[in-house]
Formats: structure tokens, C-alpha cells, sequence
């Protein structure tokens, strides 16, 4: 943690829910500094204003330039396939599949019968 981090700011106008993600309780939201510079924070909302906050690897592995570390190669491969195809509610649907850029049965459908492709809210 800098000295910096207890002056920024989150905007609320960002902040995204992460519960359904599997992280109940987090957001994920910009902060701006000072300068007006912005950057990404995960969020625990119970930790908000707290005195002790941590406040995490400001330079987390994952976020730097460069090739990616063995450890997140391996995350990502064993990551599953999932559809992807927009929602009636403009989320990505979520259903697994058995390889990248594969349509769940509802979408392949869809696709089939030439309709946009959004499956019901859900
Ligand atoms: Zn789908």
C-alpha cells in the first residue's frame, strides 16, 4: 500500500457486482487519484473505509507487461469454455461448452434459424 491509495477515490458510476462471479460481497470499480489518473480496484465492500485496510499487491504478476508466468498459463488452460453469446440482458451467456468460439444448444439454434442469437433473460 502507498500513501496514495487512502486519497483515491472510487467511482461509483463503475462499480460492478461480482457475486455472481463468485465473489459475494466485492466490486470491482475505477478509483481516481488527484491527477485525475484512474486505475482498477477489486473492492471489498465490508473493508470500505476501514482503518487498516489492506490494500493489496499494487503490482499483482497478472497485471504486468510481458509474457505471462507459467502459474497463469496454467490457469488459463485449465479455464472452461463457455459460450459467450450476448443474453436478453446484454450479459454473456454462461453455459459451458466443449471448445472456443462452440454455441450452447440454445444458441446453435438461434444461429440456425437466422434469430439475433440472445437467449432469455436467466
Ligand atoms: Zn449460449
Amino acid at each position: 500500500m502507498t500513501t496514495d491509495d487512502r486519497a483515491k477515490l472510487i467511482d461509483p458510476t463503475t462499480e460492478v457486482w461480482l457475486a455472481e462471479h463468485g465473489l459475494p460481497g466485492f466490486t470491482v470499480a475505477e478509483t481516481i487519484d488527484a491527477g485525475g489518473n484512474r486505475q482498477f480496484w477489486i473492492v471489498d465492500r465490508d473493508q470500505l473505509g476501514g482503518r487498516d485496510v489492506d490494500h493489496g499487491n499494487e503490482s499483482p504478476a497478472h497485471e504486468q507487461t510481458g509474457f505471462l508466468s507459467e502459474r497463469w498459463h496454467d490457469r488459463i488452460a485449465a479455464a472452461p469454455f463457455r459460450c459467450c453469446r450476448p443474453r436478453r440482458d446484454g450479459r454473456p451467456c454462461r453455459i459451458l461448452v466443449r471448445s472456443a468460439d462452440s454455441a450452447c444448444a440454445y444458441h446453435r439454434r438461434q444461429q440456425k434459424a437466422g434469430v439475433d442469437g440472445r437467449s432469455p433473460k436467466s
